[in-house]
C-alpha cells in the first residue's frame, strides 16, 4: 500500500533502465517503439491508465513511437462504441499516437501467416471438441496428450483450413492449432489453439471472416508486423512470453521483447471491464461514466484532473510485483492537484435564511473574492452581497456544544470576504424548525476585520438570495466499502450503500452557471465540485472530492482554526 514520495524528476524503473540500456546499444536501430493495446470491450479504467502512461510517456520522453492499437478479435464482446470511448480517453489524459491500428486490419496477413505455419508443419486443424481438447491438455501436474489429429498432413490440413475460412463448418466444429509440445510443462505451449470458427459479424470486417485468430497468436503478430520493439503487458502474461517468442521464431519475422509489468490493484474498486461490465448492465451505477466508476470517464466526469491521475501513476512507479495501492494515494493525487488548480467559488448546499436586519432594504454591494488565496495572479471576483443571505444550515446551532465556533444565538462570526454578523434572533416554524436567522452586522468590519483587533473565530460561506442559483449536488463517495471487492462471494454486497447522497436544493453562486463540464472548482468549505456533463432541470455539481485532509487536521485540533 506504500506510495513513492513525489518526485520532481521522473522516477527510473526497470523498464525505463532496459529501454535506455537498449537505445544506448542501437538495439532495434536505435529505435523505440511501444503500443496500447486495448481490446474495444468496455471502457478504460484507472489500470488501463497505467499502461497508457508507461507506454506513451516512454515514447514522449525517449523520442520514440507509440501506437494505439485495437486488440480487436473477439468480436462477440467488442463494439465500436468502446472503441470510439477507448480513443476520447487517451486522449483526454493528454496523449497521441503515431499511429491508431486495428488488430482485425491484419486478418488477412495473419491469415498468411497461419497458412504459413501449417506448410512448415508447424500447425494442425484439430477436429477434437471444445471438451475433448481441454480433457487432452493435462493438468499442471500431468502432461497432455497428443490429439488424434495431430498427424494430418500438410495438404489435408491446407484443404480443412481453407474450408474454415470459407464457411463450410459450424462454430466449433474445428480449430487450427500450432504444433508444439502436448508435454511442456507450461500449459500456453501444449499445441494452443490459433484459429477459431466464429459465425459472427465483426464491428469492423463485418461478414467477412468466419474464422477469428486467437489473442496469443494475433498479438505477437501485431507487434510484430507494427516493428514494436518492447512489448510492455502486465504480469499475468508472463506465462505466455514463451509462446509470444514461439510464433515470432517459428516465422522468422521482427521479434519484439515482451516485458511484463505489475497491474495496478486499487482497494475499494475494481480494475477489470468485466467486472465493471455487470455493473453496469445491472444499473447500480449510471453507466460506465458514472462519476463513481474507476473508468477514465467516470473520473472525467466526477471532475479529476489528467494530470492528477499523470501524477498518480508516476508515484506508484512501475515494478514487477504485484500489490495494493490504497485508493488514499489516488485520492492525495487529486486533491494535491486540485488545490493547485481549482479556482474557488461559493456554494450553499443546505441553505438556511439569514436576514441582516441593519443593511439598508434593496441595498446589493460587490464583495471582491479571491479565485485563489494561495495565489493573488488569479485575480479576484465579485460577489453581491444583500439584507437577505443564505448560509449552511450545520453553521448554525441552537444550542452549540464548547468547541462549536460558528454561528449560534448572540455570537459573532465572520462572513468570508464580507462582514461580521452577529445572531439576535430565532425564528422557528410551527413544527419548530429553524426558518430564519435575524442577524446584524459590523459595518465597520468590511473584508472580515475591525479596527478594535476583536477576535472572530468562526469563518462562514455565504450567498446572497436574490443573486444566488438553485443547483443540484450529488455528492460522491467510494463505490465500495470493502477494500477488495472481488474478494466477497457477491460484489453487489461489497457496494457502498452511501456513494451517493442527492442534495436537490443546493445554492450557488451566479458564476457557475457558466462552469464548463469536467472543470472543478473548490466549494469554499465543502470540497472539490465539478460541474456534470449531462443535467436535468437545474444545473448539476458533482463533488469530485472533500476537502477531508483539512477536516481531519482540524479535528485534532479541536475545531480551533474554524
Ligand atoms: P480488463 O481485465 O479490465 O479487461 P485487460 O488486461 O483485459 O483488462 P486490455 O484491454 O486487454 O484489458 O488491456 C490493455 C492494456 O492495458 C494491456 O496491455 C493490459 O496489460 C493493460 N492493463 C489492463 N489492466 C491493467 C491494470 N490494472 N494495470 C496495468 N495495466 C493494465
Ligand atoms: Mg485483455
Amino acid at each position: 500500500m506504500s506510495m513513492k514520495p513525489p518526485a520532481d524528476e521522473p522516477q527510473t524503473n526497470f523498464i525505463r533502465q532496459i529501454v535506455e540500456r537498449d537505445l544506448a546499444a542501437n538495439k532495434h536501430g536505435g529505435k523505440l517503439v511501444t503500443r496500447f493495446p486495448p481490446e474495444p470491450n468496455g471502457y478504460l479504467h484507472v489500470g488501463h491508465a497505467k499502461a497508457i502512461c508507461l507506454n506513451f510517456g516512454l515514447a514522449r520522453e525517449h523520442n520514440g513511437l507509440c501506437n494505439l492499437r485495437f486488440d480487436d478479435t473477439n468480436p462477440e464482446k467488442e463494439s465500436a462504441e468502446y472503441a470510439e470511448a477507448i480513443i476520447k480517453d487517451v486522449r483526454w489524459l493528454g496523449f497521441d499516437w503515431d499511429r491508431l491500428l486495428y488488430a482485425s486490419d491484419y486478418f488477412a496477413q495473419l491469415h498468411d501467416c497461419a497458412v504459413e505455419l501449417i506448410r512448415a508443419g508447424k500447425a494442425y486443424v484439430c477436429s477434437l471438441s471444445a471438451d475433448d481438447i481441454r480433457r487432452y491438455r493435462g493438468t499442471l501436474t500431468e502432461p497432455g496428450k497428443n490429439s488424434p489429429w495431430r498427424g494430418r498432413g500438410v495438404e489435408e490440413n491446407l484443404g480443412l483450413f481453407r474450408r474454415m475460412r470459407d464457411g463450410e463448418f459450424a462454430d466449433g466444429e474445428h480449430v487450427l492449432r500450432a504444433k508444439i509440445d502436448m508435454a511442456a510443462p507450461n500449459i500456453n505451449m501444449r499445441d494452443p489453439t490459433i484459429y477459431r470458427i466464429r459465425h459472427t459479424a465483426h464491428h469492423r470486417s463485418g461478414d467477412r471472416w468466419c474464422i477469428y485468430p486467437t489473442y496469443d497468436f494475433t498479438h505477437c503478430l501485431s507487434d510484430s508486423i507494427e516493428g514494436i520493439t518492447h512489448s510492455l503487458c502486465t504480469l499475468e502474461f508472463e506465462d505466455h512470453r514463451p509462446l509470444y517468442d514461439w510464433f515470432l521464431d517459428a516465422l522468422g519475422v521482427h521479434h519484439p521483447q515482451q516485458i511484463e509489468f505489475a497491474r495496478l490493484q486499487l482497494t475499494h474498486t475494481i480494475t477489470s471491464k468485466r467486472q465493471l461490465k455487470k455493473l453496469v448492465d445491472a444499473g447500480v451505477v449510471d453507466g460506465w461514466d458514472d462519476p463513481r466508476m474507476p473508468t477514465l470517464s467516470g473520473m472525467r466526469r466526477r471532475g479529476i484532473p489528467p494530470a492528477a491521475i499523470h501524477d498518480f501513476c508516476e508515484r506508484i512507479g512501475i515494478t514487477k510485483k504485484d500489490s495494493w495501492i490504497s485508493m488514499d494515494a489516488l485520492e492525495t493525487c487529486v486533491r494535491n492537484e486540485l488545490n493547485r488548480s481549482a479556482p474557488r467559488a461559493m456554494a450553499v448546499l443546505d441553505p438556511l435564511k439569514v436576514v441582516i436586519d441593519n443593511y439598508p432594504e434593496g441595498g446589493v454591494e460587490e464583495m471582491e473574492a479571491a479565485n485563489d488565496p494561495n495565489n493573488p495572479a488569479a485575480g479576484t471576483r465579485k460577489l453581491p452581497f444583500s439584507r437577505e443571505l443564505y448560509i449552511e444550515r450545520d453553521d448554525f446551532m441552537e444550542e452549540p456544544p464548547k468547541k462549536f465556533f460558528r454561528l449560534a444565538p448572540g455570537r459573532e462570526v465572520r462572513l468570508k470576504y464580507a462582514w461580521y454578523i452577529t445572531c439576535e434572533d430565532v425564528v422557528k416554524n410551527g413544527d419548530g424548525e429553524i426558518t430564519e436567522l435575524r442577524c446584524r452586522y459590523d459595518p465597520e468590519s468590511r473584508g472580515g476585520g475591525t479596527a478594535d483587533g476583536r477576535k472572530v473565530r468562526g469563518t462562514l460561506h455565504w450567498l446572497s438570495a436574490a443573486h444566488a442559483k438553485r443547483a443540484e449536488a450529488r455528492l460522491y463517495d467510494r463505490l465500495f466499502h470493502v477494500e477488495n471487492p472481488l474478494a466477497c462471494d457477491d460484489v453487489m454486497d461489497a457496494l457502498n450503500p452511501e456513494s451517493l447522497v442527492v442534495r436537490r436544493d443546493c445554492l450557488v453562486e451566479p458564476s457557475l452557471l457558466d462552469a464548463a463540464p469536467g472543470h472543478c472548482r473548490q466549494f469554499e468549505r465543502l470540497g472539490y465540485f465539478a460541474r456534470d456533463s449531462a443535467e436535468g432541470d437545474r444545473p448539476v455539481f458533482n463533488r469530485t472530492m472533500t476537502l477531508r485532509d483539512t477536516w481531519a487536521k482540524l479535528s485534532k485540533q479541536g475545531a480551533k482554526k474554524e
